[in-house]
């Protein structure tokens, strides 16, 4: 589970001594390492709910603390849920936050919005992933002790492990993470039939960028331009760093990180897109198209317009139809291959946009074109201290006699520690069990009164 509070009280953590005596100044320290860490993992603004801004791609928290496991957007997770376990599921499209609705059981109050039982928002889709539970496998995640590296499908959005992806656990995956910019799962690409016939006409066809790779490592389908040496590498890709993999960072930072450049790579390449001659607008053909309508497994995008078929190329640029079965992800299935499917870098052109090839797409706008992802603005107040930040918002809400468990009560806690223990730190006094006892008993003294 990713739990920040867990996160921030990690054994493993650098920084936090250890053993039992040490000076005031190693705690201190600590303690500030511990805040700036705690800034740059919630560096947002927690005082607007996305709710208003309806179905969008934002960053997920699933609260396991209210009723069903229902998701809340980044700012809920620490004004009305920042006591609560979470589970943190990174950016998942079509999502509108589900605080303060009737989804999460009579009584829900968003205590940013001022909404109380309203409606469920009927289009989120829930999956195992909101239970804290990810990939093929069913495994749970857990930022301290997951040593692998996570591949999150562009499709379904599930995170999986590098090695159910790839079937391998002690050797290199054989596509280095720079050489795609994300992936369609196998259990999509299987069982998704739309999804399929689009992917098949490309898939293991060199020069299109749409691979598969083998088991013995062999990749084919590499696009045209692909780079052979060690380019620049793009961190475009989603993925999720193993603890260890990450140089001892903490999980949820790297990817937070990831996300960051994510965006900006991203948004470089709309760009690209936006200004190639490709228009994009009314979907009547493509809608009424019969091979289209069964979106069973794919939710429908509200702005997934597509041009009328006059507008269109009437010249097919895809790769020749061959017949079924002998396409080369038929026939790798067929050796055993299992057929996740990695998209290069630029993705979104590889696809012919002719008006047969074009309607196929009606439900998978994110193939076509880069999505936007809501980012939470950043906090202007990110270098107060997060006790002030405690004390601003926080404080008059702290659950009082009970465990401290947010952030912002680790924070605002911690922050009393300090001052307790900096008059010891400026006359070097070293610190003892005494005197970190007799800080709790105050403490407890404080909370019950
Ligand atoms: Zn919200
Ligand atoms: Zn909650
Ligand atoms: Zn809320
Ligand atoms: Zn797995
Ligand atoms: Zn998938
Ligand atoms: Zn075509």
């Amino acid at each position: 589970m990713l739990n920040r509070e867990a996160l921030l009280f990690s054994p493993t953590r650098e920084g936090v001594p250890s053993s039992d005596d040490f000076v005031a100044d190693d705690l201190i320290g600590a303690q500030e390492a511990l805040e700036a860490e705690a800034r740059e993992i919630m560096p947002y603004k927690f005082d607007a709910c996305t709710y208003d801004l309806g179905y969008i791609k934002q960053p997920l928290f699933a609260c396991q603390t209210c009723l069903n496991d229902r998701a809340v957007c980044a700012a809920c997770s620490i004004a009305c849920h920042g006591d609560h376990s979470l589970v943190e599921l990174f950016n998942r499209r079509d999502f509108r936050c589900d605080c303060g609705t009737e989804a999460m059981g009579a009584g829900s109050f968003c205590s940013i919005s001022h909404r109380n039982d309203a409606p469920a928002n009927t289009r989120n889709r829930y999956d195992k992933n909101f239970k804290g539970v990810f990939c093929f496998c069913g495994r749970p995640y857990d930022p301290h002790t997951e040593v692998e590296d996570m591949l999150q499908c562009l499709v379904c959005e599930d995170w999986l492990h590098e090695s159910c992806v790839f079937g391998a656990s002690d050797s290199e995956p054989p596509l280095r993470q720079d050489e795609f910019d994300t992936m369609v799962c196998q259990r999509c690409v299987r069982g998704n039939s739309e999804v399929r016939r689009i992917l098949e006409r490309y898939a293991g066809v060199e020069g299109t960028g749409v691979m598969l790779v083998g088991s013995d490592g062999t990749v084919s389908g590499r696009p045209a331009s692909a780079e052979t040496g060690q380019g620049e590498v793009t961190p475009a890709t989603a993925v999720l760093h193993g603890q260890v993999n990450a140089n001892g960072e903490p999980a949820a930072e790297k990817r937070r990180a990831d996300a960051h450049d994510d965006v900006e790579a991203r948004s470089s390449k709309k760009a690209k897109v936006d200004s190639s001659p490709q228009p994009v607008s009314n979907p009547t053909q493509a809608l009424s198209d019969p091979t289209t309508s069964a979106a069973h497994d794919s939710p429908v995008c509200e702005t997934n317009d597509l041009p009328p078929a006059s507008a269109l190329p009437s010249e097919c640029q895809a790769p020749p139809l061959v017949p079924p079965g002998e396409t080369p992800l038929a026939k790798f299935e067929a050796t055993g291959g299992r057929s996740n499917v990695f998209l290069a870098d630029n993705f979104t052109s590889t696809w012919c946009r002719c008006r047969q090839c074009l309607p196929s797409f009606v439900n998978f706008p994110y193939l076509l074109d880069e999505e936007d992802v809501y980012e939470p603005p950043e906090d202007p107040d990110a270098e107060k201290s997060t006790f002030e930040l405690g004390m601003d918002h926080l404080l008059n809400r702290m659950p009082r006699g009970q465990a401290i468990d947010s952030i912002q009560a680790f924070t605002t806690f911690s922050d009393r520690l300090k001052d307790y223990l900096r008059p010891l730190a400026t006359s070097g006094t070293t610190i003892t069990k005494d005197h970190i006892e007799s800080f709790f008993e105050a403490e407890r003294e404080r909370r019950q009164a």
